[in-house]
């Protein structure tokens, strides 16, 4: 079987050819570079993506998240869900763990957030 993807790791945006047979890739043509063979084998065998998000702050404001490491594509909505459950306490600076172990990965803040 063939599959057509655009590799997102740079913005380059290859155009990569995917031939696989019996759930394992066989080629990867079009990358211009080794990442992009690597994005497409786990692309077409265990795609995963980072999640951004936002998580509202004790005192109602919103703090910019994202997943420490990429999860499996098909968590990403139950780890939106514990996102937007989630409320982060103040101080809030860019690293700080938000929410622990959400499929292998931490929801970590990407902007600061001060008391008041
Ligand atoms: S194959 Fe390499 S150069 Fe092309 S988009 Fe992917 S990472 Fe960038």
């Amino acid at each position: 079987m063939e599959r057509t993807l655009t590799c997102i790791v740079c913005p380059l945006g290859c155009t990569l050819t995917v031939q696989w047979q019996d759930g394992a890739v066989t080629s990867v043509t079009g990358n211009t570079c080794p990442r992009g063979k690597a994005y497409a084998e786990t692309e077409c065998t265990a795609p995963v993506r980072t999640v951004t998000s936002t998580v509202r702050c004790v005192d109602g404001r919103l703090v910019s998240v994202k997943t420490d490491r990429p999860i499996p594509k098909e968590c990403m909505a139950a780890c939106m869900e514990r996102i937007h459950r989630a409320t982060a306490d103040l101080p809030i600076a860019i690293g700080d763990v938000i929410i622990e172990d959400v499929f292998g990965s931490n929801v970590v803040a990407t902007q600061n957030r001060s008391v008041g």
